[in-house]
């Protein structure tokens, strides 16, 4: 067994594993809010099912554990059952405990990975600029085949998905500002604007300096998602300590101002990796309070619109609005941005099937729930949608290419630091 968080926090408290899945009375009411059990009619594939799944496995009543395998690796972790769940049962950890349960160890790429990122990241970031060549060079495409043949058909799959493949990455392009000695702001840079969508992160730090004045990039490593949903709970704690004393080091002064929802939802959570540690969890704690996310820090702001939109609508990312709570200042900044253009989406805070690795790991289910997200962004005629997230941007990009060409995705920050751009020739002020 990979080893466990063990309790985790939950609404009513910390509780033991156990005691947080038997929270789960079997109600039944978030039902409808899970979308792989919506696409499966499957009752192991519900919130309910999974919860009773860890339960039984920790009581050690299923015959055969890996039996639990299905339910739990399809699992989104959208978190659209605890925001439907009057008790706010924390599925999500709960599927993950069950995972670590079922694996005798880490997931090896997500552990290669991790160990790269935190130890050896001048090398993880050459390997991954020779990826990037060859995937401009169309090399990557004729490495497909080997790769499934070697067994590992999610990367082909995620080679085949992912478009972006830039060759100078944020992090050098943030290195080379010059940092203030009182910052009002501190940026986080995800992996995913770091490594595929430095347009993203660059359009974040402009957004920064108009709203909020003048501030400094973290120069952070990984957030420790990938380690936590794949790998190793202690290397998703060797990560967090490193980015908290990185905050500390820069002042420990918020906001920490990050642009991947499921990143930023994952730092607010560093406090339940420490549960039980007199240092750090107070430190997690302390960190923790200072991160925001890209929707929180364009509410209550004067936003102009932007000008020349084609109608536009927004995709509300999980890690956003079921992890953080964050739909309603997403959709008022939207309205604000988007003008006469913007139109809502129905069902925006419905998962778009791209949850980090599940597209790669579960293709059929996740195109399933990709198919209905773009039919509903069909319906609203629009031609641009804006999230928060890069796997939403990864998975939008390559539905809308499939099933709706006429529209294309774009972050929230990248439409915001075009209206104040615009504003600015206009002499329009944004701000406070
Ligand atoms: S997770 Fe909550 S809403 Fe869903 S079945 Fe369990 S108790 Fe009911
Ligand atoms: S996290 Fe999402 S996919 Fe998983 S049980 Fe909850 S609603 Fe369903």
């Amino acid at each position: 067994m990979s080893e466990l968080l063990g309790r985790l926090a939950t609404d009513l408290g910390e509780r033991e594993d156990y005691d947080a899945a038997s929270q789960c009375c079997r109600c039944g009411y978030c039902e409808q809010a899970c979308p792989t059990y919506v696409a499966s009619g499957c009752e192991s594939r519900s919130a309910r099912g999974r919860n009773q799944l860890v339960r039984l496995l920790i009581e050690g009543r299923l015959s055969d554990p890996s039996s639990a395998a299905d339910a739990l690796h399809t699992c989104l972790l959208c978190g659209a059952c605890t925001a439907a769940c009057y008790a706010r049962v924390p599925t999500l950890d709960i599927v993950l405990e069950g995972r670590r349960m079922l694996q005798d160890k880490p997931h090896w790429l997500a552990r290669l990975l991790t160990r790269l990122m935190a130890d050896h990241r001048g090398l993880f970031v050459e390997i991954l600029r020779a990826a990037n060549l060859s995937k401009r060079l169309g090399l990557s495409a004729l490495a497909r085949p080997i790769l499934r043949l070697a067994g590992l058909p999610g990367l082909a799959l995620a080679d085949e998905h992912v478009s972006e493949a830039p060759l100078v990455f944020l992090f050098e392009k943030l290195r080379r500002r010059a940092s203030v000695p009182r910052p009002d702001w501190l940026y986080f840079a995800p992996c995913g604007p770091n490594f595929l969508y430095p347009r993203v992160g660059e359009a974040t730090v402009k957004v920064l300096e108009a709203l909020r004045g003048e501030g400094n990039f973290l120069d952070n490593g990984c957030c420790g998602l990938l380690a936590y949903n794949y790998g190793d709970v202690a290397d998703a704690r060797l990560l967090a300590r490193r980015n908290i004393e990185r905050f500390e080091a820069a002042g420990g002064r918020g906001p920490v101002v990050g642009d991947c929802s499921s990143c930023v939802a994952f730092l607010k959570s560093y406090p339940q990796l420490f549960l039980g540690d007199p240092v750090w969890k107070p430190r997690a704690e302390r960190f923790a309070a200072c991160v925001a996310d890209v929707p929180e820090i364009l509410a209550a702001q004067e936003l102009p619109a932007a000008r020349g939109l084609p109608a536009v609508t927004y995709h509300d990312s999980c890690r956003a609005c079921h992890g953080q709570g964050l739909k309603a200042p997403a959709h008022d900044a939207m309205r604000r941005l988007g003008g006469g253009s913007f139109r809502e989406l129905p069902e925006s805070d419905v998962c778009c099937g791209g949850a980090g690795a599940f597209a790669f790991r579960n293709p059929g289910l996740s195109d399933e729930i990709l198919r209905r997200k773009a039919g509903r962004i069909a319906s609203t005629g629009a031609r641009l949608v804006a999230t928060s997230g890069t796997s939403c941007l990864i998975q939008l990009a390559q539905g809308l290419k499939k099933y709706y060409p006429e529209c294309e995705v774009v972050h929230l920050s990248e439409l915001a630091a075009r209206a104040i751009a615009q504003g600015a020739k206009d002499g329009t002020q944004a701000g406070a």
